[in-house]
């Protein structure tokens, strides 16, 4: 389907879920997530009034904006290498993967101005997923309070791909309990307003816990 009408049922659940949780579709980006996808597509989903973009892989992310530029806002949302920050942290104006001490002090390092950053959080524990445990989330960012220039925005998770809805809405629940933890720290670094979390497979439920940045591949370009 085209990306039009892909995004204008995105939109309508967006309203539903919103409604549903007194909250305002205004408060929600939608990250459209164009990994999967070609440049052509891509520029597809901008002309559809999409502004912005998100890629997961270092290659990827570089093709893409070659061609498009900072038209559109770009999130880094894929593990990054510490060694690969140099190529990005220039194009960048998010970064969703924040999970450790050397990424940090190397964005730190290599970063001209204060770059908005995402901790990774590892909610649900399975092995296979980046992020810090949630116990660990609150030292962090004390830890990198000396790397000027990180600026935390909020928190970030991947839920597992999970039918049961209600384990699903309890991953959500949990970011948002931490970043309210956070929040009543009062760090100078961590304003951390913001939770990225919600995909295709569950971006609903994500926003009726509190999302404001959903990333969404599959349903809407794929
Ligand atoms: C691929 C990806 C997405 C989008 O996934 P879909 O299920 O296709 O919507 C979101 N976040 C991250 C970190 C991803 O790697």
């Amino acid at each position: 389907m085209d990306v039009a009408t892909n995004l204008r049922i995105i939109q309508n659940n967006i309203r539903q879920a919103c409604e549903k949780s007194n909250r305002i579709p205004d408060e929600i980006t939608v990250i459209g997530v164009t990994k999967y996808v070609t440049i052509e597509r891509t520029k597809e989903a901008i002309t559809t009034g999409i502004k912005n973009l998100g890629e997961n892989r270092l290659e990827g992310f570089l093709e893409k904006y070659n061609h498009i530029g900072s038209e559109v806002k770009w999130h880094f949302i894929g593990t990054l290498q510490s060694r690969k920050v140099k190529d990005v942290i220039d194009k960048v104006d998010a970064i969703h993967s924040l999970d450790r001490l050397s990424l940090a002090k190397e964005i730190d390092k290599r970063a001209s101005k204060k770059i908005d950053c995402f901790i990774q959080v590892n909610v649900s524990g399975e092995e296979s997923k980046h992020g810090l445990q949630p116990e660990g989330v609150i030292s962090f960012i004390k830890d990198i309070q000396k790397y000027k220039h990180i600026r935390v925005v909020g928190l970030m998770t991947m839920a597992p791909h999970l039918e049961d809805k209600e384990r699903l809405r309890g991953i959500f629940k949990r970011l948002a309990a931490i970043r309210d933890a956070v929040k009543l720290e009062n760090l100078s670094n961590a304003p951390c307003e913001f939770l990225s979390m919600g995909m295709s497979n569950d971006y609903e439920i994500a926003i009726e816990e509190g999302a404001t940045h959903i990333r969404i591949g599959s349903n809407l370009v794929g």
